[in-house]
């Protein structure tokens, strides 16, 4: 089944909107929670009735003190619904199972390749997904599927991966759908990355939020007003493909000098392979300078490394000026492998971004890196598939 494709998607309902503060204060009252949404305390009470038959939310016996009664708090209970959520990338795919909190049961990485194909990767990851379903106590009710690169939300598939090719031809959606008969939803990862820092990072759930994920490749998720802006089939957020150089090489999609070829960890790499990739300089064979060791060389402050760190993330701040400028959100989020250092990173960027965006957007713009100890992407995968079904909750909630 094919789920509709709007410009805004999930309108924020109401319930959502209770859910979410639910989620952040885990207690609470309807008096509090009235004030907070703007709803009517009848409004309240009515959605309350529907979560506490649901089972979301418990609400404490009621208790009288010499003060008179005591307002009595409502409680969340994430953990009677589980979702699966899965993180399609060029190196890997991520499996965890996640309950309605964000509170993770189970978790899996699976390494693929490209030179094994798009058929091997999927049976690796039918294998872990059928394995986390069937050893759960508790049968996940939805499973969100965060993609990398562009994905078209009105046929179903990938665009392109970079460096793996043969995503493409893969219904998702559909195909997920068929194999574990759980409600399936794809999003792309930026997305997924800006729903969660909205849900557990901001303090309002109707935030104006920034998610740049820039790992190979850069992706935009653009939450306004709480609800994710998705353009026409799904492509808003595509800006790694924007030129920041017009005399610059040519990218993989075509355009010249495109953000991606300069703000990314792959650009990072390939510039200190150039400056130290001689194994002259370094004793090593070019292929023994992974990813893995350049960031090990960021992290022990060797400084050619840590020189071409802050390059390439001054180019990903200049790059994203442009997209802060127009949406002057409250808040921009930086997350994903690019994120080496956290001060260094932090520091860095925030300079670019006050010497080149508009003053009166730079005053007040709340700018940080993903919450640590969790991978907003995944998790994220699992709060949109969440906020999708309470579009229509009679469908998949139970009332035992
Ligand atoms: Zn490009």
């Amino acid at each position: 089944m094919k789920h509709g494709v709007n410009q805004f998607i999930q309108k924020q309902n109401n319930l959502s909107l209770i859910l979410h503060y639910l989620v952040r204060n885990r207690s609470c009252t309807r008096v509090w929670l009235a004030k907070k949404t703007g709803l009517t305390q009848a409004s309240v009470g009515k959605h309350i009735a529907q979560l506490l038959e649901w089972g979301m939310v418990t609400e404490e016996e009621g208790i009288t003190t010499e003060k008179g009664r005591r307002p009595r708090r409502l409680e969340l209970q994430g953990a009677k619904y589980r979702s699966i959520s899965i993180r399609i990338n060029r190196d890997y795919i991520t499996c965890a199972l996640f309950d309605m909190s964000g509170r993770q049961y189970d978790h899996k990485q699976i390494p693929v390749k490209a030179t094994e194909g798009v058929d091997a990767a999927m049976a690796k990851m039918y294998k872990a997904v059928g394995h986390m379903i069937r050893t759960s106590d508790i049968k996940p009710i939805c499973m969100g599927l965060a993609v990398a690169g562009p994905y078209n939300k009105r046929t179903g598939k990938i665009v392109l991966m970079s460096g793996f090719p043969g995503w493409e031809k893969v219904d998702l959606q559909a195909e997920l759908e068929k194999a574990f008969s759980i409600q399936t939803f794809v999003e792309h990862d930026a997305v997924c990355g800006a729903m969660a820092e909205t849900w557990f990072g901001s303090s309002s759930p109707n935030s104006n939020l920034i998610f740049i994920a820039a790992d190979k490749g850069i992706g935009a998720g653009m939450v306004i007003n709480g609800n994710i802006y998705e353009g026409r089939d799904g492509f808003a957020g595509e800006f790694g493909h924007s030129s920041i150089n017009v005399f610059g090489p040519q990218c993989e999609c075509g355009n010249l000098g495109c953000l991606e070829l300069y703000g990314t960890l792959k650009a990072m790499l390939d510039d200190y392979k150039d400056e130290v990739g001689n194994p002259l300089d370094t004793g090593l064979e070019p292929e023994e300078i992974t990813e893995e060791y350049f960031i090990r060389k960021v992290r022990e402050k060797d400084p050619t490394a840590v020189e071409i760190y802050k390059k390439t993330i001054g180019y990903l701040g200049f790059g994203v000026v442009g997209l802060v400028n127009t949406m002057s959100p409250d808040t921009v989020v930086f997350g994903d492998k690019i994120i080496i250092d956290r001060d260094l990173f932090i520091d860095t960027v925030t300079r670019v971004l006050k010497r080149y965006l508009v003053g009166e957007i730079f005053q007040g713009l709340e700018i940080r890196t993903a919450l640590p100890d969790m991978d907003s992407i995944l998790v994220g995968a699992s709060v949109i598939a969440f906020e999708r079904l309470l579009q229509d909750p009679s469908a998949s909630f139970t009332t035992d």
